[in-house]
């Protein structure tokens, strides 16, 4: 029997094919396959600008350096995220202040950011990153309200949300569009819902926002005459300007021309993650109440990235370590997504002992189980069986 990994990429023959065709073109990077993907990125998200780049790290980090955020501000974080999120803040100089999160669903709610700003006190609290953990969505035209009111910059983090949408005031969005957000984030990672191998992108409605997104993402080189400091040198056919410092974090037309056929099934893959997610929650209904799935939130119709389970641990008399190590004897991957990251030694170091209940809870009792669109309805039905024979053993 085939090992079941907790996720993995959906590649097939025209995926290889559209890259191939690029490798056969005159541009391998810098060409006309990163616009498409942009182009064809923004519909789906229904965003105004996309700038893609190298990954969701880089999208990050370009996001907060088109921000301005800088040493003195400070930005809200959840705490149960991938550390890429917080450390885009440390990036560029500013502090991190860790909100907590709801135990039963780990998305920060309005009143975790709110309790976070308390604790933020007197300093300058420059941004909010809310993070669409496992593919549903933060409550955010309530985030966006609170974050107005405090001329405080939101951008979500939809590495696991591409593809979720939301209800809010009688009308539907799309997370991506920045109805209630500067900008938004996502990752093309091949564990994530659709894959470039490495690559990620940031969505906004700002165009001014949008073209500073660009320059950072090219050393902080500026080709636009009408730009220029030095008008007089605009003439000059190898001029260009550098303007602040900014990076390579480009993606090539190669890892563009597999994230635009990948996007191409994203309607098709969401459908399936949907599908797996319903027979998930009543294959494990037997097992209710010591396994659970994660809260669902009102509002919000997901795009799945993961299928967590909460396990009450304690009840079964058997650990974590010792359910993922039997889990994976039987040939099936599990994960635990995340380790709260206010309790990681970098930002333990840094800012001392915090207690963040609603993330811990949330991290005792939290396991990832497969979920990917070529998953097959008899791999699901043996990844439950195979949990329920070690839980009854
Ligand atoms: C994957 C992920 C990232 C980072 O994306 P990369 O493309 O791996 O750099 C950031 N935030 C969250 C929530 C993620 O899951």
């Amino acid at each position: 029997m085939s090992f079941i990994p907790y996720g993995r990429q959906c590649i097939d023959d025209d995926d290889v094919g559209a890259v191939a065709a690029v490798l056969r073109s005159d541009y391998l990077t810098t060409g006309p396959t990163v616009e498409a993907f942009e182009t064809a990125l923004s519909s789906h998200v229904w965003a105004d600008h996309s700038v893609v780049c190298s990954s969701g790290t880089a999208a990050l980090h370009l996001a907060m350096l088109s921000l301005g955020l800088a040493k003195g501000d400070w930005a809200i974080v959840p705490s149960m995220t991938f550390a890429a999120t917080a450390n885009a803040v440390r990036y560029v100089g500013g502090e991190v202040i860790f909100a907590d999160v709801d135990p039963d669903s780990g998305l920060m709610r309005p009143g975790d950011f709110e309790a976070a700003l308390e604790r933020a006190g007197a300093h300058h609290v420059r941004a909010v990153l809310p993070v669409h953990y496992a593919g549903q969505c933060a409550d955010m035209p309530a985030i966006a309200e609170i974050a107005k009111s405090r001329n405080i910059a939101v951008i979500d983090d939809a590495s696991h949300a591409i593809g979720t949408r939301y209800q809010g005031n009688g009308t539907e969005w799309s997370i991506g569009s920045c109805a209630h957000s500067s900008a938004t984030i996502f990752s093309f990672h091949p564990v994530k819902t659709i894959a470039m191998g490495e690559g990620g992108a940031v969505t906004t409605k700002d165009n001014s926002f949008a073209q500073r997104l660009r320059r950072f993402r090219s050393h902080g080189i500026e080709r636009n005459p009408a730009q220029f400091v030095n008008q007089d040198a605009a003439e000059n056919p190898w001029y260009y300007e550098l303007v602040e410092l900014g990076f390579n974090y480009r993606a090539s037309d190669i890892q563009c021309a597999l994230g635009l056929s990948q996007l191409g099934k994203l309607d098709r893959f969401v459908s399936r993650r949907s599908e797996l997610v319903a027979r998930y929650d009543s294959l494990i209904t037997p097992l209710s109440p010591t396994v659970l799935p994660i809260g669902r939130v009102s509002g919000c119709t997901p795009a799945w990235h993961l299928y967590p389970v909460l396990i009450d641990y304690s009840t079964i008399g058997r650990s974590r370590d010792f359910l993922m190590n039997a889990m994976r004897e039987q040939g099936i991957g599990t994960q635990v997504h995340y380790i709260p990251l206010h309790t990681q030694p970098y930002y333990n170091d840094r800012y001392g002992e915090l207690s963040l209940p609603g993330a811990e809870q949330f991290y005792e009792r939290i396991l990832s189980l497969p979920l990917y669109p070529q998953l097959t309805d008899s791999d699901q039905d043996r990844v439950v069986e195979t949990l329920i024979y070690i839980l009854q053993k």
